[in-house]
Formats: C-alpha cells, structure tokens, sequence
C-alpha cells in the first residue's frame, strides 16, 4: 500500500533551507514506493480567514514587514506560497484521511504559529487550520516534535473543537492548558518508558475527548543525532513511538493525517528518518 502523501514543487523554495529539504523527503519517498503523491491548490485567504488575527493574515499575504518576517523565515513571495501550497495540502490530506482513514502532508505542521503572529519559523498554523476548517470535528493534534506545540495550544484554548497533546524534549513555552497537555521527555535521562507513559497519556486523552481525527506531528528533530535534539530518540525508538501513534488511530477507527514537521540533520538523513515513519504508517494500515 502506498500511503497518499501531498506535495508540490512550491512546498520547497530551493532558495528557503528549511523549506528546500521537503523536496528531498518527497524524491526519497517516491522512489522507495512508499507514497503515492498527490496535488491540491494553495489555501486561498478566504479558507485562512478567522484564524490569525486579521492584522497579522494581511501583514503574511501581502509581505508588510515587521509582521510578515516575525516567524524567523526572512517573508518573500516564494515563502508566502510555499506556506499556502502546504496548508492546501493540509486540508486535501485531511478530506482524504476523512474518506480513506490514512493521508500524509510532506510538510511542516507549523505547530509555533500563535494567533497574532508567526513564530519560530511557523508562519501560520497548519494544524489549527484543520480545527478552524472543520468547527463540526474534534480535531486531536498528537505532537512529537523536539519543540513543544505552543502556537497550537494557543489555538487550542480559542477553538472549542481542537484538542493538543505535545511530547517533547524541549518546552518551547509549551506547558498544557486548555485542552492541551504537555509531557517534556529526555529519554537518555529519562529512559524510554517514560516516552512510552507520554504516548499512553495521549492514548487515555484519545479515550477521554474522542477526536473525529487525529494530527500527527512525526518529527525527526528528536532523534539522538539532531543538533536541536535534547529528547535523544533512537531510529529505533522513533520508529516505535510511530507505531503506537498509528496504532491508537487504526485499531479506534479514527483517521489521522500526518506531517513530518522538524529534522535538521542533512536533508539525506531526514529524509531516511521520514522514510521511516512512513514505513510504519504502512505497516499499521496494511
Ligand atoms: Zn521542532
């Protein structure tokens, strides 16, 4: 089976480091026959509307500085575009996942995005896009990231129907809130069980809240060799801490779309970790 994945060529200005290495994950994961990719149209401002603060959506659309540059990214035409064609992935990837139980956006889930601005290098929120677009859905974000989801939690204190679980290494000004729950895990302090208690936390929260979907944040920049890594995952440990995430999805029924969000090794390596993830997103749903 080869897992639905969105990406387009706008994803990934070559000239945006950051961006550019999405295009390196899509090439790897299309050669190995792990995905099948697929294109939706950019999100247009109407589908946006609503949920940054008004100021702050014209200031990122239109290029007004300092507002548009806030996120880290330096705002350029490419950058305001890549940023649209993924969160248009995002809600493709999300019908998808409603229809078919399982899609991927190769993209960054921009989990730091606060309602009144970007932030660390988040331009705008691509998981509490999906709650805003589907106010008649429990919208559950599972967050595995290094970095803590504190733009989500924002979101998630302001829209009734959007439910943050973060596992991390490093807080990020992630502390739990309002239908948000934060577990900050060192596993070469901590040990890996205490990992596996975070993901069985988020699994009882899937139990208490019932979420009509799940958003899984699967990033690579907690494993042990990343230069921002201070969670220390294995790729063996990532691997299982996939597993448990789909598992909690595939055997309650409940769709789940994923994104790769952050990795800063060599594109290469991150791209192998991606890999990874999808390889047991297959083995879950096969
Ligand atoms: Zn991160």
């Amino acid at each position: 089976m080869r897992i639905p994945a969105w990406f387009r060529a706008e994803y990934a200005p070559g000239d945006v480091p950051l961006l550019a290495r999405l295009a390196t994950t899509a090439g790897k994961l299309e050669r190995l026959g792990l995905v099948s990719l697929q294109q939706a149209p950019p999100a247009t401002p109407d589908t946006l509307a609503g949920l940054h603060d008004a100021r702050y959506l014209h200031a990122f659309l239109h290029g007004e500085e300092p507002l548009a540059s806030r996120q880290g990214i330096p705002w350029s035409p490419a950058v305001r575009d890549a940023t649209l064609a993924m969160l248009g992935g995002q809600l493709a990837a999300t019908d998808a996942a409603l229809r078919d139980g399982i899609a991927m956006n190769i993209a960054r889930g921009f989990h730091h995005a606060v309602p009144e601005s970007g932030s660390g290098y988040c331009p705008l929120n691509g998981l509490a896009l999906v709650a805003h677009a589907h106010p008649d859905r429990r919208v559950m974000v599972i967050d595995c990231d290094e970095h803590g989801g504190n733009g989500t939690e924002e979101f998630a204190a302001r829209l009734p129907n959007l439910y943050n679980v973060s596992i991390f290494g490093t807080r990020f000004g992630c502390r739990g809130g309002v239908r948000s729950w934060a577990y900050q895990v060192r596993v070469r302090e901590d040990g890996f069980d205490r990992y596996l208690d975070a993901l069985r936390a988020a699994e009882s929260l899937v139990d208490a809240h019932r979420p009509d979907l799940l958003l899984y944040q699967a990033g690579a920049d907690c494993h042990e060799d990343d230069p921002k890594s201070l969670a220390g995952l294995t790729t063996r440990q990532l691997f299982e801490r996939d597993l448990a995430v789909f598992r909690i999805a595939r055997s309650r029924g409940i769709p789940l779309v994923f994104v790769v969000a952050g990795g800063y090794q060599h594109a290469d390596r991150v791209a192998r970790l991606n890999a990874n993830t999808v390889r047991a997103a297959r083995h879950v749903w096969s």
